[in-house]
């Protein structure tokens, strides 16, 4: 009942919790596995900063005419920010007996991202944190995992 499984990684304690848990729901059931990241929009959070292989630039807001402008963290670096996190991620899941994991990252909303790539990985079930690297820590769940919940068809396991 369940072949297809894809699971979202932030940098979260939160999502190496859902790796585990997908991880070993993946090799009991002899699913397929792919894992997917969406870039970070606007500021770089720390716990991601830290998976990169080299320094991240850090540049004052910019002025644009009056207008003040978000200094955009380049690709290069969220790529390679990505490809870190995932690559860590997929040792996890060949650690925990998986056989080639598929990984994917893209731009854009994270909760679109996670059901486009699930769309694209035709999973039946989408695995995840309850929470990620936001600081409200009142709330049950983030807003990530509620949309996610709320659009996606298939199953979605919150990892608490
Ligand atoms: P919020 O972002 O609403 O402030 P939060 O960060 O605590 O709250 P979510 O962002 O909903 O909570 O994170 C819950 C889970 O969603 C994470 O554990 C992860 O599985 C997934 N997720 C969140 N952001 C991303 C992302 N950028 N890429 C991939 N998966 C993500
Ligand atoms: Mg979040």
């Amino acid at each position: 009942m369940i072949k297809r499984i894809l699971v979202a990684v932030d940098g979260s304690r939160h999502a190496d919790k859902a790796v585990a848990m997908a991880a070993d729901i993946a090799s009991r059931l002899n699913a397929d596995l792919a894992i997917t990241h969406a870039l970070p929009q606007g500021k770089l959070p720390p716990e991601l900063e830290k998976l990169s292989s080299k320094p991240v630039p850090k540049m004052p807001p910019m002025s644009l005419g009056g207008a003040s402008v978000d200094y955009q963290v380049p690709a290069a670096v969220l790529k390679d920010i990505a490809e870190n996190l995932l690559e860590k991620a997929k040792r996890k899941a060949t650690d925990a007996g998986v056989n080639n994991a598929a990984t994917s990252y893209h731009g854009g909303e994270a909760a679109q991202v996670i059901l486009d790539a699930a769309k694209a990985h035709r999973a039946d079930l989408i695995v995840m944190g309850s929470r990620g690297l936001g600081e409200l820590k009142g709330l049950m769940m983030g807003s990530v995992s509620h949309k996610v919940q709320q659009l996606f068809e298939g199953s979605v396991l919150t990892v608490k």
